[in-house]
């Protein structure tokens, strides 16, 4: 089944940070069902992604999580992307955050296998220029788990 995928930004971010938030976005969609995350803070030094799960992530599945990005990052993948008509996407995504008057044609962004979703962001050409992902710190509170990562670079 295909997850909800599109990421929404207003402004350019940090290529390397915004190509993790991919990978970490699609990983979580398709473990824990929880779509991409619903708020993101993404900056050149740390950022933060938040998901709406019932209950924390554990130490071992944030380590987990950590690994999955890291094996992207060394598989040094190339990122391609894909220009196709609104109602071609309205059958392959979720198109319920599609904003109003959005171009009838739309990008999706590939990260090799690992993740596809609709964005008009900037990325890394090869995921080896995201550098190591490294998770400091995790938040669980009402129903929202926040993740913060930087990069090693
Ligand atoms: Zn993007």
């Amino acid at each position: 089944m295909e997850t909800p995928a599109i990421n929404q930004h207003n402004k350019e971010e940090y290529p390397p940070m915004h190509s993790a938030e991919h990978l970490l976005n699609g990983e979580m969609a398709r473990r824990y069902g929880c779509g991409r995350a619903f708020s993101a803070h993404i900056e050149r030094k740390k950022s933060k992604l938040d998901y709406h799960l019932s209950k924390p992530l554990t130490d071992e599945e944030l380590r987990s999580l950590e690994s999955y990005v890291n094996n992207a990052v060394n598989a040094d993948v190339e990122v391609t992307e894909e220009y196709i008509t609104q109602s071609q996407a309205m059958k392959r995504f979720d198109m319920s955050r599609l904003p109003e008057g959005a171009s009838d044609t739309v990008r999706v962004v590939h990260i090799g296998q690992y993740d596809q979703c609709l964005c008009a962001g900037s990325h890394v050409n090869h995921t080896s220029e995201i550098g190591n992902f490294r998770i400091t710190s995790s938040r669980w509170q009402d129903g929202v788990q926040r993740i913060v990562f930087k990069l090693d670079r």
